[in-house]
């Protein structure tokens, strides 16, 4: 194992690695891509390989749609509601118990904090837990229509084959908020990790035969983009479910929309976190900056334009920038680190060019600012970076960087900051900071966004739904909303 973060990683999690080069998950066997094809994944702690895994091209998506097709077609339609749930259980207990290590295998393949590793561990636990419930409540309607002697009810029945691509912030977490709907309403799938991330999707294709699910019913390709595209195209996809950016999600529309394939989509964010004159700053203040800085900024719920009230803004810039400046940015794998590197050379690379744009277009950095060196030095590391003196039309209030850059505005009135906060083509997420009830709910009701957080920023919970306005997609996750994404409605009309 050549990476030197690597070193601090259990016993486990380091067999896990050197069990490398990793393969596919097609209809219960692991086996390599049809082509032999193989990318290296990398640490971005250091910028070195961690190990090798199989690349995915179109055959094997074709060999992964056949076996998830006979899977829904034979073993999955004898697995009764109560055992579905039952599997989905066991698999949450699986992963618990083997949460360390997938905790080590994110931070690793991510660069996160170990410790927020392991919230997300929990997350997902929580999340197919939630969803685990679900089957055993699937229910169809009698509907009392007015025609004579008829007897009309429906019949809710799983969408068929799923394709689910995934991005590289949340990796586990993005994995199972589309695996657990799916499951829950007995679809098979396909899951595509990100390129940058693909250690815990192939961990958790191993949980679930595991645990028991029949072969078939959870497929894992590692690859690129271009595996996702195939998957897209593949006439055998009844669903596809994508998070990742705006640009890709447009592509992904396009196409399901000719082929009608059903589609959801959770994409960018350029999300208005606004600070009222009489916010408790004392709450507002480290809120807001986890609100923008957690994950490396790598959220696309990120709280990435601060409006701050003309009163209050010095106090709060001078606050949230010394925040900024004390924040230990290392390796994920450090237990000092408060935050980790971006995920990679050309995230990286992005986010120093956002930063240049600020400054080239007169913006002030009063924390962090352009990173030492190239994406070519020892790790993808970015100091939180807080931009003043910026205008409403620059390049970094108006487009998603997602990294750790923060870009803070003063404004006057509850009417003007809602307009401003409203002027993206984004509606992802909006937070609001208040003591007085009356202009929480009247702010949060005027914002144009699929989640309005007020005084906190990013809490949830798998029974609240997830999703964006505009731009920032279709449909939601979470929720009993997104079971419903995976299902069809199925009208029987009978004469009497
Ligand atoms: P992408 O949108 O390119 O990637 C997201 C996922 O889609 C990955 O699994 C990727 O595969 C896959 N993919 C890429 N191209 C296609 C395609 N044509 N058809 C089907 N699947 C495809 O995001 P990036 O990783 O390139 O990040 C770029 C920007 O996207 C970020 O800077 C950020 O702004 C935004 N983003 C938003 C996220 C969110 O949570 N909303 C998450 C991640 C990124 P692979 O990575 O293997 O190429």
């Amino acid at each position: 194992m050549a990476t030197a973060t690597a070193q601090a990683l259990s016993e486990t999690a380091r067999a896990f690695i050197e069990r490398g080069p990793h393969k596919l998950l097609i209809g219960g066997e692991a086996v390599d891509a049809a082509d032999g094809r193989t990318f290296e994944t990398i640490d971005p702690a250091t910028g070195e390989p961690i190990c090798e895994v199989a690349h995915a091209g179109p055959e094997d998506v074709d060999r992964a749609v056949t076996a998830a097709r006979a899977a829904l077609e034979g073993p999955l339609k004898k697995v009764s509601p109560s055992k579905r749930s039952g599997l989905m259980y066991k698999l949450a207990e699986l992963i618990k118990a083997n949460g360390e290590e997938l905790a080590e295998l994110e931070s690793l393949d991510n660069g996160k904090p170990l410790a927020h590793a392991g919230g997300d561990i929990a997350a997902a636990v929580n999340h197919l837990r939630y969803y685990a419930g679900w089957p055993t409540k699937i229910e169809g309607e009698t509907i009392p229509v007015s025609a004579r002697d008829v007897l009309c009810y429906t019949l809710r029945e799983p969408v068929g084959v799923c394709a689910q691509i995934v991005p590289w912030n949340y990796p586990l977490v993005m994995a199972i908020w589309k695996v657990a709907p799916a499951l829950a309403a007995g679809c098979p799938l396909i899951l595509k990790p990100a390129e940058q991330t693909p250690l815990t999707a192939i961990r958790l294709g191993e949980l679930a035969l595991e645990a028991g699910f029949p072969e078939g019913v959870v497929n894992v390709l590692t690859g690129d983009g271009e595996t996702g595209a195939a998957m897209v195209d593949h006439p055998g996809v009844d669903k596809v479910a994508f998070t990742g950016s705006t640009a890709v999600g447009r592509e992904i529309g396009a196409k399901c929309g000719r082929s009608l394939k059903r589609v959801t989509l959770e994409l960018g964010g350029k999300s208005p976190n606004i600070i009222l004159p009489d916010a408790d700053l004392e709450q507002a203040i480290p809120g807001s900056f986890q609100g923008i800085y957690f994950n490396s900024g790598q959220s696309c719920n990120a709280g990435s334009r601060l409006l701050v009230h003309a009163d209050l803004y010095d106090e709060v810039i001078e606050r949230m920038a010394g925040y900024a400046r004390d924040a230990k940015v290392g390796p994920g794998l450090d237990p000092d680190s408060d935050f980790g590197p971006l995920v990679s050379a050309e995230q990286f690379e992005r986010v120093a060019g956002y930063i240049d744009s600020g400054l080239e277009e007169g913006a002030e950095a009063v924390a962090g600012g352009r990173p030492d060196g190239d994406s070519s030095n020892s790790g993808y590391f970015v100091d939180p970076t807080l931009f003043t003196g910026v205008e409403d039309g620059m390049k970094i209030a108006r487009e998603e960087i997602f990294g750790p850059v923060l870009v803070a505005q003063p404004f006057e009135s509850l009417e003007e900051v809602a307009a401003r906060a409203n002027d993206t083509e984004y509606g992802l997420a909006a937070g609001l900071w208040t003591r007085d009830i009356s202009s929480a709910h009247k702010l949060a009701g005027m914002l144009q966004a699929g989640v309005v957080y007020v005084n906190t920023w990013g809490g949830g919970d798998p029974a609240q739904p997830f999703g964006g306005y505009k731009a920032s997609g279709i449909g939601r996750e979470k929720g009993h909303a997104n079971l419903d994404a995976y299902l069809e409605i199925k009208t029987v009309w009978t004469q009497l």
